[in-house]
């Protein structure tokens, strides 16, 4: 059974790379019996793609442009959205009947996979507006007319907040209301804002997180100075445990 599902993450760039890597490395850490999978685009570098092959299960790369004549002519029209429609192509993994895709800017802090007992389109809130899930953890079932749904949806529509969160909201638009079992719990992808926003109840169940999520412009990878200034001090504890677990599969990285 497990054969047949997979954990999946998505870098487009040889820094969002480096989140990948700690990804996959967090997982097996914590005994993961479920493949890896990092999509990956054409343009990042040799160096990073040897580091991603040697921690993933699969290496994917996707190369929207080739890849599907109608994603190709979507994208022409609409550059804004070529992460969203990078991302949106996990739906294509049809190898797999089940799948997790995790953000590359998560850490996992131990075994998950019960999250593979969930249906899709299972999510958690967004801390900004719980009413919409946040797309940087969720488990989804792929197929490819599901994701032609998606492309349809994004060229018609577009995205409402411009990225694949606004677009994935509006196509599982049930999922506010209808089923409570996709709606994970906050700790499966707990981001620093709950800290600005509700501190005691950080402080309470902080140490119950099972999936960190560095949300926003500044990642654990960003220069120090950028994270200085962001001054996210709760999630330095997080930052810290991501930089352990970066070094630990890069013994010879220069960083
Ligand atoms: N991503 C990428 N390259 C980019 C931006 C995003 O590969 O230039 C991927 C990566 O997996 C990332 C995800 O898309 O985790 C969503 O972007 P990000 O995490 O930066 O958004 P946030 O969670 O901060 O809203
Ligand atoms: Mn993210």
């Amino acid at each position: 059974m497990s054969a047949g599902e997979a954990f999946v993450t998505l870098a487009t760039t040889d820094s969002y790379c480096k989140g990948a890597i700690v990804v996959a490395r967090s997982l097996q850490r914590h005994g993961t019996t479920r493949s890896t999978v990092v999509m990956v685009t054409p343009n990042i570098s040799e160096q990073s793609r040897f580091a991603l092959k040697d921690v993933f299960d699969e290496v994917i790369t996707v190369d929207v442009m080739d890849s599907d004549d109608r994603l190709h002519l979507s994208w022409l029209g609409r550059p804004d959205l070529g992460i969203t429609f990078t991302k949106i192509h996990c739906w294509t993994l049809t190898q797999y009947s089940k799948c997790v895709f995790l953000d590359a800017d998560t850490l996992v802090l131990c075994n998950v996979d019960e999250l593979f007992e969930r249906d899709e389109l299972s999510a958690a809130p967004d801390p900004g507006w719980p009413d919409c899930f946040n797309s940087g953890v969720f488990v989804f079932r792929p197929s490819l007319h599901t994701h032609s749904r998606l492309l349809d949806h994004a060229l018609q529509h577009g995205s409402f907040d411009g990225g694949d969160q606004g677009l994935l909201n509006s196509v599982f638009s049930s999922w506010a209301a209808e089923d409570i079992s996709k709606h994970l719990p906050f700790v499966y992808n707990l981001s620093g804002s709950s800290f600005y926003s509700y501190l005691p109840a950080f402080r309470q169940f902080g140490h119950n997180a099972k999936i960190v999520h560095f949300l926003g412009a500044v990642k654990p990878w960003s220069s120090s100075s950028q994270r200085d200034e962001s001054c996210s001090h709760t999630m330095e504890q997080f930052v810290s445990l991501w930089w352990k677990e970066y070094l630990s599969s890069t013994p010879s990285s220069e960083a």
